[in-house]
């Protein structure tokens, strides 16, 4: 029994759609001015965008109301600051660093 088995980007396209499903996508980056190393699911990412997305299509509709559209630009503000602290270094906050795809099966 192998735990927490991953793959590389070039092994996961290789593999059908229906094993495709069994993983679950990381970012493995390493920080390019201390070393440091950190990771995070793609499926945060993912989830942050479609809230930004969400909230930019709610701010149209209600362009109407000053106060809704600032709270919504903030919330955005917001998420797209976590988005970009995702690829930063926790430790050095440089955003220089190098990210790869990992899979992990489930
Ligand atoms: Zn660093």
């Amino acid at each position: 029994m192998e735990k927490n088995k991953s793959v590389n980007e070039e092994q996961f396209q290789k593999l059908n759609k229906g094993d495709k499903n069994k993983y679950v996508k990381e970012w493995s980056c390493e920080c390019g001015e201390c070393g440091k190393k950190w990771a995070y699911l793609d499926s945060v990412e993912k989830e942050m965008k479609r809230q930004v997305t969400g909230n930019a299509l709610m701010g149209l509709g209600m362009c109407c109301n000053p106060c809704v559209t600032l709270s919504t630009s903030n919330a955005n503000t917001q998420l797209s600051k976590q988005m970009k602290e995702l690829k930063q270094c926790p430790e050095c906050k440089s955003s220089n660093a190098q990210c790869k795809a990992r899979y992990f099966s489930k």
